[in-house]
């Protein structure tokens, strides 16, 4: 069914879309159901209308930004080297560095470690906590931070620009931001990917309602180049995404509580409202595949990164032109 939507797709500026598909907030005890939208013009899916701003950022408990220890302090590191290598097959150190939605702040950290200039902006009161170097953390929406036209060799948008209410404003302060050589990495879950179509509402990249813009390749590369981009390269592998979003759908296709290992293995509060065999079944059902599903998990992985339907894409990007019209 065709509907006109209040606000206009950020996109294509269209605001007629039709039904796309419906999934639930498995974070929050409510379990509210949200309908995604598609729009007509581009095939962006969305919510019609996000989380109020300031409910946005207390979704999140203080334990979504809590600090890593042991073998998940040994997966960061790995999953921190991936991102700078991101970075540098196009720009090397030294030079400076954005990271948005910087969370506790390791990846500005660790590319201060490698070299870089590197500071982060994050105004969730909920990463404040746990802040890594927090002396290099802003804690401010961007627009309000005025850093000067050209201060940045990179800017980087980590699982970020799905929850942006207003993501065409964003990238155009981040593109003013920028050098005229500078390089934007922008992370986001890819709703036509493998794992998606496969998990449907149970994919544990959905992460209803806070993920707001359910991007494909086709539709963040719009977005970009209409916000003055071009876009250099599409990556469909991400080790640090990909084969834990197939590992943590498939317990979710399996009828265990929705997301039940990620909690645990954050460390946050997981439903204490469980019917208990749903609880014993789901805890004996992770016990037993937790490893089995490993190199499943990978194998998918790399099968849909050759497909090019990634879970998580990696999209890098330059200024298109030299910038001079800003
Ligand atoms: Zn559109």
């Amino acid at each position: 069914m065709k509907t006109a939507e209040s606000v206009s797709c950020p996109v294509c500026s269209l605001r007629e879309t039709d039904f796309h598909s419906s999934g639930y907030d498995y974070l929050a005890a409510s379990g509210r159901e949200f309908s995604l939208v598609r729009c007509l013009g581009c095939g962006l899916v969305y919510l019609p209308s996000g989380p109020e701003p300031e409910a946005a950022g207390a979704l999140y408990q203080a334990a979504y930004y809590r600090k890593m220890r042991g073998l998940s302090k040994f997966l960061e590191t790995l999953f921190l080297r991936e991102r700078r290598r991101a970075v540098e097959r196009f720009k090397k150190a030294p030079g400076t560095l954005l990271d948005l939605g910087c969370g506790t702040g390791e990846f500005a950290a660790a590319m201060r470690d490698a070299g870089w200039d590197a500071a982060g902006v994050e105004p969730s009161p909920a990463a404040k906590e746990n802040a890594a170097g927090a002396d290099k953390i802003y804690r401010r929406d961007l627009p309000d931070l005025k850093f000067p036209a050209g201060s940045f060799d990179a800017v980087t948008l980590w699982q970020v620009l799905e929850h942006l209410p207003d993501p065409a404003r964003y990238l155009a302060e981040i593109r003013r931001l920028l050098k005229a050589d500078g390089l934007l990495l922008v992370s986001v879950p890819n709703i036509n990917s493998l794992q998606a179509v496969f998990s449907g509402d149970k994919w544990f990249h959905l992460d209803l309602p806070r993920h707001r813009w359910q991007f494909t390749p086709e539709t963040v590369s719009r977005l970009l180049v209409r916000a003055g981009f071009r876009i250099r390269e599409i990556r469909h592998f991400s080790l640090e995404y990909n084969p834990f979003g197939w590992w943590q759908s498939l317990f979710n296709l399996l009828g265990c509580e929705i997301n039940f290992a990620y909690k645990r293995l954050k460390r946050g509060s997981v439903r204490k409202d469980s019917p208990a065999a749903k609880r014993f079944y789901t805890v004996l059902c992770t016990a037993l595949f937790a490893l089995p599903l490993l190199p499943a998990a990978f194998i998918l992985s790399f099968l849909e990164s050759a497909l090019r339907r990634g879970g998580v894409i990696t999209v890098s990007a330059e200024m298109d032109g030299d910038g001079n019209e800003r």
